[in-house]
């Protein structure tokens, strides 16, 4: 049975979503399944695989909303193992039109227990906020990655993150667990970044993976070209770096097992 992980921090910009379509590429690349499934209504992991939102027949809106089976929305990217339940701009929408649906918080975690089989790792990439759309998400995963940006109010937010998650342990899922904190965005060259990782590491004591992602152009080019970093430009530091995120990820994953 896949494992369900969420990339969530409610903070916006820190690369969830950089984090979402990269890591999944670079897993499926190590020959995993995965499926990876757009929360967010701005629907940048969705274009982030080159998948054109004006065109789709149905996302996860109409999982969520309309009762559709989510195979039914599944869609096979470019790339091999990699599968993808795209998002679209209505469901912004449905923060709202949720509230009137029973068991509303629970939509989720009901569709994906039909597909957990036919993949070893499901990703979703969860909206900065903290309503019902990340509620669903919460509920619904065996784990969070935390993605942390290294700047000067890292961990400005974090305290609520977390206050958040022990909230939906104590209500609607209590083996939730924190996989592991991504710091991004690193810059060697400047002391700050350098003092970040060492308070980010202090607060999660043996959560934060070795690898430390940099801030590289190259990450930021790769979705106007709607590619993960792997295939936009496999030499670039960005590349590497989520390889090797990649690789420590399924090393401590068979450690557990
Ligand atoms: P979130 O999903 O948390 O809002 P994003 O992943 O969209 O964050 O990242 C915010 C912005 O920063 C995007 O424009 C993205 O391309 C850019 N970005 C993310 N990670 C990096 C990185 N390591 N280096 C350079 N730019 C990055
Ligand atoms: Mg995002």
């Amino acid at each position: 049975m896949g494992k369900v992980i969420a990339v969530f921090n409610q903070k916006g910009g820190v690369g969830k979503t950089t984090t979402n379509v990269n890591l999944s590429a670079c897993i499926a690349q190590e020959g995993k399944r995965v499926c990876v499934i757009d929360i967010d209504p701005q629907g940048n992991t969705t274009s982030g695989f080159g998948i054109d939102k004006k065109q789709l027949e149905y996302s996860i809106y109409d999982v969520l909303i309309n009762d559709l089976p989510i195979e039914e929305t599944i869609m096979h990217t470019d790339y091999e193992n990699l599968d993808i339940v795209p998002s679209s701009a209505q469901l912004a929408g449905a923060e709202i039109e949720l509230t009137t649906i029973q068991k509303r918080e629970l939509r989720l975690k009901e569709s994906i227990n039909r597909i957990r089989d036919n993949y070893d790792y499901i990703f979703i990439d969860c909206p900065p906020s903290l309503g019902l759309l990340t509620i669903n998400s919460l509920a619904a995963v065996d784990s969070v990655l935390i993605p942390i940006q290294c700047e000067y109010y890292a961990l400005e937010g974090v305290s609520q993150l977390m206050n958040t998650i022990q909230l939906i342990k104590k209500s609607l899922n209590k083996d939730l667990e924190i996989q592991g904190v991504v710091l991004s965005m690193f810059d060697g060259r400047t002391n700050l970044s350098i003092q970040v990782v060492d308070e980010v590491k202090n607060y999660f004591k043996g959560k934060v993976y070795a690898t430390i992602i940099p801030r590289n152009v190259r990450l930021a080019e790769a979705p106007s070209f709607g590619q993960p970093i792997i295939y936009y430009d496999n030499k670039s530091k960005g590349a590497e770096a989520y390889t090797d995120l990649a690789v420590e990820f399924l090393d401590l994953e068979e450690d557990v097992i």
